[in-house]
């Protein structure tokens, strides 16, 4: 297996990825808090892990992908106390039961990944299925002494955990004395903190707070961070190999979720951590309350003032491709007309590929070896940190190869069998398994490309034979039908090609 290089978060630097058991891959990445639609930056987020995790299995890899749901403890604005459940307050605005808005909102998110054709996790855990988990794990973190009851909430102790074990703030890159150095005026209500950097592992329900579960310290549901902890032990063990997420998670969500862990185990979750940058549009954060953002359904319709028209789910995905998951991505409508043309290109140059047959073994040229080393480099490229846009470059340098071998303009022959071969399979497993992609060109043109193809390669040699036998008469009624039809025969030495 070739290495494979990850810019690993925790360090800050690329490494080569080593998996805790050789051939196995255990994977936990934060999924989405349910409480409204999907927007299109968390759906870039969850599309790059996609490729991540397929490319993964492409590497033979066994691996166990889990992304949780999000459906109690995440409150409004992000805090950790004295604000209402994000899902509780949707279900109260609406007077539905909060599972109602829970459902809805998974199913949502489901569909959305449905049509960006994203492969489902292997496990989808729920935080209020996980609840006695996380109260253990309340109470592991207890026991350890990092961490404290007041008035029935529990609190993670971060002065203590930094002083003893050195490791608050290393994933962030955040300065513990500046975390240290916030004040008691800091806290606004949160007096009953011993520190400003604390934060909530459970959360006392006031009155009014809907969703609420019997425990050791009160009635009351885990705080936001607890559930990842607590559910990626369950199913990937107290370390597992990659942890991923937004980079927007890092501070205070990742962070803590590292604190937990060596406080409840004594083990850092994952060997690796990956962040995926932010989606903008227009050059700024994609964010609903300033009224910059666009939901995956007015993109896929056209149904929205940022864009001129729709885009079909797979030009998004080819999109969202031709970044890379670390670099930040700017959704503009220029930018998804020129994804538009690029998705069509290389559907159209893989139709293309696998139409081209060679009669004999062909020969080793320069070209031969250029289309060789090309082919290996895209899953070299794949191996650089799931280099997605550099691996698609090059697909673009083959494509222009591809067009010019089935335009005549380069000899088919000049390339050897095998490399043909090789280039046929490892063009459509990166644009079908690799990339996640479908071919919607296909569809929308002549119903089927490969009935198209197989069928033109009849014709054309139903039309060899009549040469042979020197029938000119059907010779030249099969090409002029052809033409009336838009499609034009062109005769080679080493054969026929056509194109439309
Ligand atoms: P949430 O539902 O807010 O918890 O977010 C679910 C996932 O989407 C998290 O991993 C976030 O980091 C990620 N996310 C949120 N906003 C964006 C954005 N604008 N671009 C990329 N990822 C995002
Ligand atoms: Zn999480």
């Amino acid at each position: 297996m070739q290495d494979l290089k990850i810019q690993n978060s925790l360090s800050r630097q690329k490494e080569t990825f080593k998996p805790i058991n050789e051939g196995y891959i255990g994977m936990y990445v934060c999924g989405p808090t349910v409480y409204s639609d999907v927007h299109l930056g968390n759906c870039r987020t969850f599309v790059s892990f996609d490729v991540i995790y397929r490319y993964l299995i492409h590497l033979g890899y066994k691996v166990r992908y889990v992304r949780n749901i999000t459906d109690v403890g995440h409150l409004e604005g992000d805090t950790d106390i004295g604000r209402e459940d994000k899902i509780s307050k949707k279900a109260r605005l609406e007077q539905l039961e909060p599972m109602e808005i829970v459902q809805r909102y998974t199913i949502g998110f489901h569909d959305v990944m449905g049509m960006l054709n994203a492969l489902p996790p292997n496990i989808e855990p729920r935080a209020t299925q996980h609840i006695i988990e996380q109260i253990e794990m309340v109470q592991s973190i207890l026991d350890n002494g990092y961490a404290y009851e007041n008035n029935g909430s529990v609190y993670f102790d971060t002065s203590k955990f930094a002083k003893e074990t050195n490791q608050y703030g290393k994933l962030s890159g955040r300065k513990v004395e500046e975390l240290m150095s916030l004040t008691r005026d800091d806290l606004k209500n949160q007096e009953e903190k011993r520190h400003p950097s604390d934060f909530a592992i459970w959360i006392k329900a006031a009155p009014e707070h809907i969703m609420r579960w019997n425990s050791p310290w009160s009635v009351g549901f885990p705080g936001w961070h607890l559930e990842c902890s607590a559910m990626s032990t369950k199913y990937l063990g107290q370390t597992f190999d990659i942890h991923g997420g937004g980079n927007d998670l890092k501070f205070p969500h990742h962070e803590n979720e590292v604190a937990q862990n060596i406080g409840a185990c004594g083990h850092a979750p994952a060997n690796y951590w990956l962040h995926t940058n932010m989606l903008l549009m227009n050059g700024k954060k994609m964010s609903k309350s300033d009224g910059n953002s666009i939901t995956p359904h007015q993109l896929f319709t056209g149904d929205s003032p940022h864009v001129s028209k729709g885009y079909s789910p797979m030009v998004l995905r080819f999109f969202m491709l031709q970044s890379h998951y670390g670099s930040t991505l700017d959704l503009t409508d220029q930018a998804l007309l020129a994804a538009e043309k690029g998705y069509k290109r290389i559907m159209e140059a893989n139709q293309n590929l696998q139409s081209l047959s060679l009669p004999g073994k062909g020969r080793e040229t320069d070209l031969d070896k250029r289309v060789k080393d090309l082919t290996d480099q895209i899953a070299a490229e794949m191996n650089d940190d799931f280099n997605t846009p550099k691996a698609l470059a090059v697909m673009f340098d083959l494509a222009t190869i591809i067009n010019r071998l089935k335009g005549g303009q380069d000899k088919l022959e000049d390339i050897t069998a095998d490399t043909l071969k090789k280039l046929q399979e490892t063009y459509s497993e990166f644009l079908f398994d690799v990339f996640g992609l479908k071919d919607e060109t296909a569809a929308e043109g002549s119903n089927d490309a490969g009935l198209t193809n197989g069928l033109m390669e009849m014709i054309i040699e139903i039309r060899k034979e009549a040469k042979a036998n020197k029938d000119w008469n059907t010779a030249d009624l099969i090409r002029n039908k052809l033409n009336e039809l838009g499609v034009q025969l062109k005769d080679n030495p080493e054969g026929t090609t056509w194109s439309k």
